[in-house]
């Protein structure tokens, strides 16, 4: 029956993955052409437990520095926001400039997100995060607030803002208005395989399906295509199908290159010197009961003068594994997170790594400090419990009081745009390969951008760094810590033209006239920001397009 409907209708709009991208995408566009007949084809389907083919041939080589395949992505209506953590972030300017420092890897401009941006309010309501606005001072009730006594505004801004969705769980979220909807057919658990060869004019005109449960092979034609699998999926897809390339006469050498995610961890404290009671520590909560958080983010102009990398600096706890720390609830909750079966229920692997470290430790010293603390090391938790798995509008991160005004400091940055960060397809032609490692550049930009934050607190008098490690330490540090491959980008960029990179700034296909990318790997800079939100936009953006 399903091979009868598909395979003899004409769609104006064949959309593959549905993660939040493809989601946004089918919707979107079906929402602005009511006539119009959309597929969204899903490789996951609900017997897509354990393991799965597409995840079974990936090989990382660099463990250290990249989580799994299956920490990594998520398969099945909803993509990987089953597991997302549901922080959005919006691109900054600076990420739309060429500096030294990320090698010509910038190959788009500020034009391009200038037309972004009236899309972004459209996109926060995909994701159920309030308003567009991702600036404290454009918000009247916080406008007059800091992040700590003492603070003030300059080339360190402490108002830029990330905002949290529920999190949004695509696939719970929009299941009910995609399969009511009469002109989206969702076909679950189909892996898109081969695309036609394009004609003359680009044209592509269908692609080849397969059945993951019992291999049956389907063909579905359509006058556009959108392909959304998710970084790594998205790409492989394109390295599998370089025929779309054809009348270029040859396949976009960024293709598969400058793989990023971003540089992340803690080598430092702040020790502000103002009212404890003033700090800004935890997270803020718009009139529509969003939660916001404030960081340091640095000027435009000061990153491109000192040619830093975009980095975004917020205040954390000490490390939960740590039982220096003294805490009776960070030590009842350590002891939680890496307790079997309970840990993998409180958070996924991803996320439950970035806590504990995947360290087993002090444990005599943490059931002394959870027993000094009682009652408070279990009310903590508890009350922590309640409103992050029991609210609808879950509190999205654990941030705790210090009473000496100290707080551990998180960096997250942009990463080098480096073409020697790759997927390539083995000899095989079907298993993935991912070559991810820091560069220097990654390093130096996070000592360097420690510096500078700690010269401004000292100068405006109100706090100082205090480091985690000796100088000479920092930069093995920093490698040994840095563990991404949650948020991909990059290989598949933007450019305008296919010397440079893989789609043109509608997200078109080099070489063809109807294929567009509909994911974050169209990002040709990694930014500060978690990818997710941006890359939303971009879908918003591509269904008005289209
Ligand atoms: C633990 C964790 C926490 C995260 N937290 C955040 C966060 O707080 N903020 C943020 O911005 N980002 C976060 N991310 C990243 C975020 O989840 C991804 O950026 C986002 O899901 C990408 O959306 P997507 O639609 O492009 O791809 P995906 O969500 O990966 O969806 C792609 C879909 O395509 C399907 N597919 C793949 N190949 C094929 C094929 N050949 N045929 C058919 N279908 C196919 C897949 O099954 C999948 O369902 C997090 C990721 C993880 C793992």
């Amino acid at each position: 029956m399903i091979r009868d409907k598909i395979t003899t209708e004409l769609f104006d709009l064949c959309v593959i993955g549905a993660g939040p991208l493809g989601i946004i995408t089918a919707l979107e566009y079906a929402r602005l052409n009511q006539q119009k007949k959309v597929i969204l084809i899903e490789y996951g389907n609900k017997n897509t437990t354990g393991k799965n083919s597409l995840d079974e041939s990936i090989q990382i080589p660099n463990l250290q520095n990249h989580h799994t395949t299956y920490e990594a992505t998520n398969k099945g209506f909803g993509g990987t926001s089953a597991t997302w953590g549901g922080r959005c972030v919006n691109y900054d300017e600076v990420d739309f400039i060429d500096r030294p420092i990320i090698k010509n890897g910038c190959t788009w401009d500020i034009s391009f997100f200038d037309e972004a941006k009236p899309y972004l309010q459209k996109t926060a309501e995909y994701f159920e995060c309030g308003n567009a606005s991702f600036n404290l001072n454009e918000i009247a009730e916080f406008s007059s607030s800091s992040i700590a006594e003492g603070f003030k505004e300059s080339d360190v801004t402490d108002a830029v803002i990330e905002r949290w969705s529920m999190p949004t769980r695509f696939g719970k979220r929009y299941l009910d208005e995609i399969t009511e909807n009469q002109n989206i057919f969702l076909l679950e658990g189909y892996e898109v395989r081969q695309f036609s060869n394009p004609d003359s004019s680009g044209k592509v005109s269908s692609v080849v399906v397969r059945n993951i449960d019992n291999n049956e092979s389907l063909s579905i034609n359509a006058l556009n295509f959108v392909i959304a699998a998710g970084t790594q999926e998205t790409t492989r897809i394109l390295l599998k199908n370089e025929h779309l390339f054809q009348n270029l006469g040859f396949a976009p050498k960024a293709l598969g290159k400058y793989y990023q995610g971003h540089i992340s961890g803690k080598i430092a404290s702040v020790k502000f010197y103002g009212n404890p009671k003033k700090t800004d520590y935890g997270f803020l909560k718009d009139a529509n009961g969003v939660y916001l958080r404030r960081r340091f983010q640095f000027s435009t102009k000061f990153l491109v003068e000192n040619n830093l990398l975009n980095t975004a600096i917020w205040l954390d706890n000490p490390l939960y594994f740590d039982p220096k720390h003294k805490n009776g609830a960070m030590s009842f909750m350590y002891v939680a997170m890496i307790t079997p079966i309970l840990g993998k229920k409180l958070a996924p692997p991803a996320i439950a790594q970035s806590v504990t470290k995947g360290k087993v430790v002090g444990l005599p010293q943490h059931f002394f400090n959870i027993i000094k603390d009682l009652p408070q090391s279990l009310f903590t938790p508890a009350s922590i419990f309640y409103r992050r798995y029991l609210l609808k509008r879950k509190l999205p991160g654990i941030f705790l009081y210090s009473p000496q005004n100290r707080y551990a400091l998180h960096f997250h940055a942009e990463q080098v745009p480096d073409e020697t960060n790759k997927m390539t397809l083995a000899n095989d032609k079907e298993t993935l390969i991912i070559d991810y490692q820091l560069t220097d550049g990654d390093v130096t930009s996070i000592i360097e951008t420690h510096k500078k934050l700690d010269a401004y607190l000292r100068e405006i008098n109100c706090g100082e760094l205090e480091y985690w490690f000796k100088p000479e330490e920092l930069p093995e540090a920093i490698k040994q810590m840095s563990k991404d491959g949650i948020h991909q980008s990059g290989t598949t960029r933007i450019a305008s033209s296919p010397e440079e990179g893989v789609v043109d700034k509608n997200l078109l296909l080099f070489g063809t006239s109807n294929v567009y990318i509909g994911s974050c790997s169209v990002l040709p800079t990694s930014s500060q920001a978690n990818p997710t939100f941006f890359g939303g936009a971009l879908a918003v953006r591509l269904a008005n397009h289209l």
